[in-house]
């Protein structure tokens, strides 16, 4: 497999030979502005000094300030980063929210950290990125295991680093410093939306409880896209973790399978059903598979075995290029993560602007609000689908690609 960050350009280059675009501006989105790798010393329970790398991308800033959460992951390395944060530069430009694109990280089992590790740990990350960051500079957020407690002691610590309560330095905080009501389920909401549209434009599908839905990752994205969409009807035959996963196709119960997951840590060894392999989880005979962990879990080696008609990536990065041309070509509908997840950053720039104006919405302003950006940008990149009759992922970068060498343009290099 090559290199994720070349295959990323490679999507980009398609992109750009289908709206034409001048090679210059190709050029500057090639490659990140910055890339920043700070040691992080943290001091342990057991009283040695652990140095973990921290890494922050700043992938373009020609339409805001960069944007893009941090992960504390194992594999974490710097092409993915760069990867990601060029993907929150497509995704801001997709839905529109006055951003550029960034992304951070740490190569680190946050399970094997205690409370007090893990706050070292952000603090000390905070503390190597402070000069890079900022309300109008850099804006982090939650993504992979870095929680809303994780984003207050970021705010936290910047704030005593300025001297100043900073709220607008992160998004993803809890409410009582700043968080917005509604960011916790804003990604998932967003992608229900997305999915509900799709649904709409497409003919044979069947009504809702006809439908089966496949959910890989059972975190903040995954969990809360598999209740709405339960809550709303729709049937979810599978859900998995990182311990793996659990299938019924007469449909589970996701209230019951969360309060298992709670108890029990993971959703396997759900009320005497068989466990199944993530890797399983992903070819079973549904309609839509919702990958919502990691990236390239649906690569060259499962392309032809997965049967499902719509892929809808709510996770970042799920599809590697191989399997999505696969994919394609036995006609299935990919919904892109620019577009799916962009619910997240969208109610991230709703937060932001509360804390900048500090002035707080109702949960039902947030989620009227969030409806209307997502639509909007589905329609935009529909429209660009059909007008190119090309892929979704072609026409969501079409779309971002566009607005962003207008907005190099009129700026000027
Ligand atoms: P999370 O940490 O809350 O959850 C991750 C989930 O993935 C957990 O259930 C974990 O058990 C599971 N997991 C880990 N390794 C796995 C593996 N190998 N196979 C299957 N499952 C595995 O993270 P999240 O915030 O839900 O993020 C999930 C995805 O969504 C990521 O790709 C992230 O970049 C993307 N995303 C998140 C947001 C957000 O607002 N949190 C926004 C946009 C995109």
């Amino acid at each position: 497999m090559q290199n994720q960050f070349t295959g990323v350009i490679n999507q980009l280059n398609k992109t750009c030979k289908i709206i034409k675009i001048e090679h210059d501006e190709l050029e500057i989105l090639s490659r990140p502005d910055r890339i920043i790798e700070v040691s992080l010393p943290v001091l342990m329970d057991n009283g040695r000094i652990k140095v973990f790398t921290g890494y922050r991308v700043q992938y373009n800033n020609i339409r805001g300030p960069y944007k893009g959460g941090i992960r504390f992951h194992p594999d974490v390395n710097l092409d993915e980063v760069k990867s990601l944060a060029f993907w929150m530069t497509i995704k801001c430009a997709v839905a529109d929210i006055p951003y550029g694109g960034g992304k951070g990280g740490v190569a680190v089992d946050v399970k094997e950290l205690s409370q007090g590790e893990l706050e070292r740990l952000t603090r000390a990350y905070t503390r190597g990125f402070a000069d890079f960051i900022g309300p109008y500079r850099d804006v982090p957020a939650p993504d992979v295991y870095t929680t809303p407690q994780i984003m207050a002691w970021l705010m936290d610590e910047y704030s005593h680093i300025k001297g100043e309560n900073t709220p607008a330095v992160v998004t993803g905080k809890p409410v009582e410093i700043g968080g917005s009501l509604g960011r916790d389920t804003a990604t998932s909401l967003g992608g229900f939306f997305v999915f509900e549209q799709v649904l709409s434009k497409m003919s044979g599908m069947g009504g809702k409880d006809q439908l089966s839905i496949a959910v890989q990752g059972f975190g903040n994205v995954g969990m809360n896209f598999a209740l709405i969409a339960y809550h709303a009807g729709y049937k979810i035959t599978a859900v998995s973790d990182s311990r793996g996963g659990i299938y019924d196709p007469e449909g589970l119960n996701i209230e019951e399978v969360l309060s298992h997951k709670q108890t029990a840590g993971s959703v396997v060894n759900f009320n005497g059903l068989e466990n199944i392999t993530n890797e399983q989880l992903l070819e079973l005979p549904v309609d839509i598979v919702v990958p919502a962990a990691l990236e390239n879990v649906i690569n060259e080696a499962n392309a032809d075995k997965i049967k499902a008609k719509i892929i809808l990536e709510m996770g970042n990065g799920p599809t590697t290029p191989e399997a999505e041309a696969a994919l394609l070509k036995k006609g299935a509908l990919i919904v892109p993560d620019v577009l799916a997840n962009s619910g997240g950053v969208i109610v991230s720039y709703f937060e932001w602007v509360q804390n900048l104006r500090h002035y707080y919405w109702e949960q039902d302003k947030v989620e009227a609000n969030l409806e209307k950006q997502v639509v909007r940008a589905f329609e935009k990149v529909w429209q660009a689908k059909e007008g190119n009759g090309c892929d979704m992922r072609v026409a969501a970068y079409t779309v971002a690609v566009e607005r962003l060498v207008k907005a190099l343009s009129v700026r000027g290099i």
